[in-house]
């Protein structure tokens, strides 16, 4: 996915708002407090992060892309990116997740574990509507997109700087 990189610009500092980190910060420890309330199976089977092979994909905003981007101690090459597209699994899966630190907030919600739908439909909405209304007070772009097709567009952006 092609991104202007100005748009990419606006989220990367919008991401390094006082009001996005407190924002973000919060829905993490809620999701956090949630996650150890209901307890979901996880087996370590890798299926949240493999996408093509269990029929998942994550989305979520440019404007949480650019709070994850920020933080990572290395970035994937856009080379990294296509491979992961190609092999249908995250960039940052490598045995487990290698960004798990700040992973975003999709990563924490999302359990394969059946008994978890539920609950974790509820979250993610809710987690969402904070996210939109973060854009809107931000006054960012908004955009939601497929996880791998957002980081190839901020990690074309470096291989154009
Ligand atoms: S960032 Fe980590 S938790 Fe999220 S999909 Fe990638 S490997 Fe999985």
């Amino acid at each position: 996915m092609v991104i202007d990189p100005e748009v990419i610009a606006r989220w990367s500092s919008a991401a390094a708002s006082t009001d996005a980190q407190a924002t973000i910060a919060r829905l993490q420890d809620e999701i956090a407090d949630e996650v150890r309330r209901q307890r979901p199976l996880c087996v370590s089977s890798g299926r949240c992060c493999g996408f093509e092979a269990h029929g998942h994909r994550l989305y979520l905003t440019g404007l949480e892309t650019a709070w994850t981007w920020a933080r990572l101690e290395q970035r994937p090459t856009l080379v990294d990116v296509e491979a992961s597209m190609a092999a249908g699994s995250c960039p940052f899966l490598a045995g487990g997740c290698s960004v798990h630190r700040v992973r975003p907030p999709g990563c924490r919600i999302y359990f394969c574990d059946r008994d978890a739908a539920g609950w974790q439909s509820a979250l993610a909405e809710r987690c969402h509507l904070e996210i939109r209304a973060l854009h809107d007070r931000l006054d960012v772009p908004y955009r939601y997109a497929e996880w791998r097709s957002l980081l190839a567009g901020f990690a074309a952006l470096e291989v154009a700087s």
